[in-house]
């Protein structure tokens, strides 16, 4: 929209925070985007979410803990109580950090800097007007402009469905736990390669015997972790159902996420 004036001023750069683990669809369709754009794209990476997520590391203490962590949803194999991680320590540690690095090399911010240097977009649509947030930091501002402009995703959709457009793909981690059923679905049939990565992904974090590569051997771990809210192993889901097991696209995921991920 920029790119073709419909909002303003021209953007000095966008940013794609990678966390190496979207579907073939996404880095397709951004590869399509940065060629129609008149400013750089950069893309930032804090390395491998899928990776970071599996290594287990002991402190000096001997507790053993996984340096960055998914919201799995979890279930007690013995009471069977079903619960869901909470916080989003993911999208911390692989969306915000190095977008936020980015902006501030970008801004030239160095230290603490008191004056506004850069007006961040953030391209939250009006159906997910709850993720919307101050910035909290003197030298930036959070500026939503599709909020501003009451479009929602279908209208997002609707913008982008003309001639020689490709379909824009939601851009989130092929394992993440806030999919919808649709999407699970979507990548089931449209995906099978990012849906195997994501059912090969949930095993090895529920592998019992890899000590030193397992989620379910942390110290803060009891219950074993899952992908699906069902707490059934992905590659048993029945995902033919219209019942979206509660897992609408706003299911919590809203009220926790500033954005930076596109669940
Ligand atoms: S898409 Fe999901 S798994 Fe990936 S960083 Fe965001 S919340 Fe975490």
């Amino acid at each position: 929209m920029a790119a073709e004036g419909a909002v303003g001023p021209m953007p000095v750069a966008a940013i794609f925070a990678d966390t190496q683990d979207e579907p073939a669809g996404v880095y397709k369709w951004l590869d399509w985007l940065e060629t129609k754009l008149p400013y750089p794209v950069y893309r930032v990476t804090n390395g491998k979410l899928s990776e970071r997520a599996l290594l287990v590391k002991t402190s000096k203490d001997g507790r053993r803990y996984t340096q960055t962590s998914v919201p799995y949803f979890t279930k007690d194999m013995e009471t069977g109580d079903r619960g869901k991680i909470m916080g989003r320590i993911c999208t911390a540690d692989f969306k915000l950090k190095p977008l936020l690095k980015k902006a501030k090399e970008l801004a030239g911010v160095r230290r603490a800097e008191k004056e506004l240097r850069a007006i961040q977009w953030i391209g939250i649509s009006l159906d997910e007007v709850q993720r919307m947030r101050v910035s909290g930091m003197a030298w930036t501002k959070n500026r939503y402009p599709l909020i501003e402009m009451e479009m929602t995703r279908h209208d997002c959709l609707r913008w982008m469905g003309k001639p020689g457009c490709p379909p824009p793909p939601r851009s989130a981690c092929v394992f993440c736990p806030y999919h919808s059923n649709n999407e699970w679905r979507r990548l089931k049939n449209e995906e099978p390669a990012a849906f195997e990565q994501a059912v090969q992904f949930e095993q090895a974090v529920q592998f019992e015997q890899a000590v030193q590569l397992s989620k379910a051997h942390t110290q803060n771990m009891t219950s074993k972790p899952f992908l699906h809210r069902s707490c059934v192993p992905l590659s048993e889901v029945d995902l033919s159902t219209d019942n979206e097991r509660g897992q609408s696209l706003l299911s919590g995921f809203n009220n926790e996420c500033q954005g930076m991920c596109g669940v």
